[in-house]
């Protein structure tokens, strides 16, 4: 099996999907150095299947342009992409051939009716120069931000051999001794095989840190979020009713003042929601969140991560939030690898369900369960998402999707719960039988569920959006 870091499934990326604006972007900027040494004047994207019929409510077209500008997604001034999509307009896009490629957005951005056998998100870029076909690449958006270039796999990490290769937990419990107590230590060896111990703890304190900001970030902002649904935000009216007047002035101090705003069950109660709703409220905004493992799913990680933080050990030292990030990483992965990140394969379990598993798994181990416990805490979580369709109404990632990592939270938070009082030695359903579940789900589930608007809630209450 491929082996993953946990940082193929932590990204620092831009709303409002991973494989619909993430993918197509990474695929795009791919195809961007493919044309380095070729002189051309056009390139056409044609977009199929999924990445089609909700690619517009996705923004897959300005994800292309600013791949094929070359922008990186990590780095961009979020509140700059609209001016450089009215640039590119004008100016067209400056390719590393020195060659200038004006772009109609509207004729040059095709989005076809038809779904490809080989994916259900491809993606075929082509270039021309003087109405001759130069260069064509297809690419497959996979989820979570991965992309594959046909015939390619760069996704694998081919040669890499780690310490303590990881396809079930099963594998992670036969490496259990002395010195690598907990599922974290484990995940951590294998990290250094791909980079330093300096590098790798300080690229979990950036997603961390990304995390943290993109909840700060949402609990300040108001109005309506774009798309033409004319939905509401909510983080900010939940945060200032919570923390009843007071006001902040910097994240500490916001920190410092949720810490202290109340312990009652429905306060945290309350705050989950609220920091969950805050990050995707951000991802539907075209705002920068942390892809994990996908960016409609974006907001559980960090709204258990708060909870641990604000509500469970406000005086949590770094290194302890790091083994919260290592497990549930690796939860990520295993599900990746056993089964699908993807809801264009798999609907929403593969999205809100894997999220709120690796939530589950971090939370138990930073609260101090056993590995043991800590996979039975990702088992449950899963185990209640079984069969959860996507169905975004309109294609936009909004409705249902920012409430339910409020949901995928809460979901995350009782499953470590039960885990901690519970004895994996009884439980049923083992984590291993649940990723094969979860697969088998998804192979059986109508496709109008898989992230096509066209059944669920998208079928139910079909809006028109407007095209700008
Ligand atoms: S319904 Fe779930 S899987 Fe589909 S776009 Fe929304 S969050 Fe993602």
């Amino acid at each position: 099996m491929e082996q993953l870091s946990i940082f193929d499934i932590y990204k620092v990326g831009v709303g409002p999907s991973s494989s619909h604006t993430l993918g197509p972007w990474r695929a795009a900027l791919a195809f961007r150095i493919s044309l380095k040494n070729l002189s051309i004047s056009k390139i056409e994207t044609h977009l199929y299947g999924s990445l089609s019929k909700t690619g517009k409510g996705h923004g897959t077209d300005i994800a292309v342009q600013l791949g094929l500008s070359g922008l990186d997604p990590v780095i961009i001034d979020t509140d700059d992409i609209k001016t450089i999509i009215n640039k590119i307009a004008q100016n067209g896009i400056h390719m590393l051939s020195h060659d200038i490629v004006m772009l109609n957005s509207k004729d040059d951005i095709v989005f076809h009716k038809i779904t490809r056998q080989e994916h259900p998100n491809t993606m075929t870029f082509k270039a021309y120069q003087d109405g001759a076909l130069v260069l064509e690449e297809t690419y497959f958006s996979l989820g979570g931000g991965f992309v594959e270039k046909e015939g390619d796999n760069e996704v694998a990490v081919e040669g890499m051999v780690l310490p303590f290769p990881i396809d079930t937990c099963s594998d992670v419990f036969s490496y259990l001794n002395e010195d690598l107590r907990a599922v974290s230590d484990i995940v951590f060896e294998n990290e250094l095989a791909f980079r330093e111990r300096g590098v790798v703890e300080k690229k979990v304190e950036a997603i961390i840190d990304t995390m943290i900001d993109s909840v700060y970030r949402g609990v300040q902002k108001h109005g309506i979020l774009p798309g033409g649904l004319n939905v509401k935000r909510r983080a900010k009216a939940l945060n200032d009713k919570l923390l009843q007047g007071a006001t902040f002035d910097t994240l500490e101090d916001w920190l410092t003042k949720v810490k202290s705003s109340g312990v009652d069950f429905n306060s945290i109660n309350q705050w989950v929601s609220c920091f969950a709703l805050a990050v995707n409220e951000e991802n539907a905004s075209f705002g920068r969140i942390v892809t994990a493992p996908t960016n409609g799913a974006a907001g559980v990680i960090p709204a258990v991560l708060l909870y641990y933080m604000c509500f469970c050990n406000p005086d949590a030292d770094r290194q302890t939030l790091m083994r919260y990030m290592l497990t549930s990483g690796e939860v990520g992965s295993l599900f990746k690898k056993g089964a699908t990140i993807s809801a264009a394969v798999g609907g929403c379990q593969a999205e809100i369900g894997v999220s709120s598993a690796m939530a589950a798994a971090g939370l138990t181990e930073v609260l101090g369960g056993t590995p043991e416990q800590v996979f039975m805490a990702a088992e449950i979580a899963m185990e209640h998402h079984l069969g959860m369709t996507c169905d975004p109404i309109g294609g936009l990632v909004q409705v249902p999707c920012i409430e339910r990592n409020a949901m995928g939270a809460m979901k995350a938070i009782t499953a470590c719960n039960l885990a901690l009082v519970g004895n994996p030695q009884d439980a049923i359903v083992n984590f291993d039988i649940v990723v094969k579940t979860m697969w088998d789900t998804a192979q059986e589930m109508n496709d109008k569920f898989k992230e096509t608007s066209e059944g669920g809630l998208a079928y139910s209450l079909p809006v028109v959006i407007p095209e700008c």
